[in-house]
């Protein structure tokens, strides 16, 4: 299907992927195909991810709203994610303040992050010492192991005062020996305070309730309504198939969007969303990672800083064996490269083709991470092509030596490069 007002050849139902650890662009991606799009479904991850949308020269960063906001579509919070209500209710108010709609459904299933999870966040990491996950203490992983231990507060509890109050006094006390006697740490924390924040929380998002799950199976019926996924994280932050266990505590590749949002498998299309250059925030191996004043370089014209954690990001090339993974993962129907206007003061640019452990060629990630870590990057080298790209619009009319580095890229991946994005901006896009 041709999308009317992009000149895009893309097919819904679609998922959007990071490919790499996360910071790809995927935010700016998911707001241009959200034009075309009547609901966008966020379904994994917490207020942990931050997506980043220019429009008309302002900066919106969306930590749980999806990303289609801005195109005034139809938004919801699949179960798969866990909210923290302070943080939504913020992000909500800061569009209504400017007039924006905000027209979102959360599923009752979805788990609520609760002031204890921060703090067991915190005394973990600080209980990991040199082997710390990079968390932000925002409380996410605890909440998604209370999910998963059945023992969490869900957006069904917030909303019901008998509810909430009968599942703090059933699971508080357990936390606060966990705080205190297993972390040693001291918590102000009582019942009373949280069940006083949480049920005004409650009472302000109750009327955003909605079965996610059955919506969006309906939507997806109705052949012509179009529904966009949009993933939050990257490929390598999946909690299983990811750099164990500098990851997120989710499933991030494409699969996920099943039993997230509550749909029975299906062709639904993917778009993995690839740097033109890699990234990665906080701890764990990066083969391609960069020490020098290249990787300076490519921060600071990338503004390579994290959205929600304000932290550097690590800078390096582009790493083929993790994006092969990455589409054998998630099966990616489309690619779009983003942010190759960030490359363009660079003499030369080098791409990792393959690894070598211990003398032997690898082409994709190791599953076992202690020979992920120990894998030696092998590049091949591209001219720069020196020019300022961000105004072109065709790819006929980049300049060569840009037009062979994503040729080769295509051609290593095997899938259609649909986008290159060459700025922040809405319309700084090539189609293909
Ligand atoms: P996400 O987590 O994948 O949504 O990505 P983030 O929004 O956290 O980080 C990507 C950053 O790059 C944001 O600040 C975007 O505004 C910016 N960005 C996205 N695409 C481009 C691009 O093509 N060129 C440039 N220069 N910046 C971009
Ligand atoms: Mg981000």
């Amino acid at each position: 299907m041709k999308i009317k007002n992009l000149k895009l050849k893309i097919n819904f139902p679609l998922v959007i992927v990071g490919s790499q650890w996360g910071d790809e662009g995927k935010g700016k991606i998911v707001d241009l195909l959200a034009k075309e799009a009547d609901s966008v479904v966020r379904y994994n991850g917490g207020n942990n991810a931050g997506h980043t949308v220019v429009f008309q020269g302002e900066k919106f960063k969306l930590s749980l709203i999806p990303s289609g906001v801005l195109q005034r579509k139809k938004l919801f919070l699949a179960q798969g994610v866990v909210i923290d209500p302070k943080v939504l209710l913020e992000e909500i108010e800061f569009f209504e303040k400017r007039r924006i709609k905000v027209d979102l459904t959360i599923d009752p299933r979805v788990n609520i992050v609760m002031p204890y999870h921060k703090e067991l966040d915190r005394a973990t990491e600080v209980w990991k010492g040199k082997k710390a996950t990079g968390s932000l203490h925002l409380g996410i992983g605890y909440c998604y192991e209370d999910k998963n231990n059945r023992s969490g507060v869900r957006f069904e509890d917030l909303i019901d005062p008998l509810s909430l109050k009968e599942k703090l006094a059933m699971f508080f006390p357990l936390k606060k020996l966990q705080i205190e006697k297993v972390f040693g740490q001291k918590t102000e924390l009582t019942v009373e305070e949280i069940y006083k924040d949480y049920i005004v929380y409650g009472k302000k998002l109750k009327k955003y309730l909605g079965d996610v799950s059955l919506i969006i199976q309906n939507t997806i019926q109705a052949k012509k309504k179009k529904v966009l996924f949009e993933g939050a994280h990257g490929t390598f932050l999946d909690g299983v198939f990811g750099t164990h266990p500098y990851t997120t505590a989710v499933y991030t590749i494409s699969g996920g969007v099943f039993p997230y949002v509550g749909i029975a498998p299906q062709k639904i299309y993917s778009m993995g969303i690839v740097k033109a250059y890699t990234t990665r925030v906080g701890n764990g191996p990066f083969p391609t990672e960069l020490f020098d004043k290249i990787g300076e370089e490519i921060r600071s014209v990338g503004g390579e800083y994290g959205t929600v954690s304000k932290r550097p990001r690590r800078c390096g090339w582009l790493d083929l064996p993790m994006l092969r993974s990455a589409i054998r993962l998630s099966g990616f129907d489309y690619v779009a490269i983003t942010k190759l206007d960030v490359l363009s003061t660079l003499p030369k640019i080098k791409v990792c083709t393959h690894y070598v452990f211990y003398g032997k060629k690898t082409k994709e990630i190791p599953a076992l991470m202690s020979e992920f870590a120990n894998c030696k990057p092998i590049y091949k080298d591209f001219k720069g092509w020196k020019k300022d790209i961000s105004k072109v619009r065709s790819f006929n009319a980049l300049p060569k030596e840009a037009k062979s580095y994503i040729l080769y890229i295509q051609k290593q991946l095997h899938v259609p490069i649909k986008i290159i994005s060459v700025g922040t901006e809405r319309n700084s896009n090539i189609f293909l």
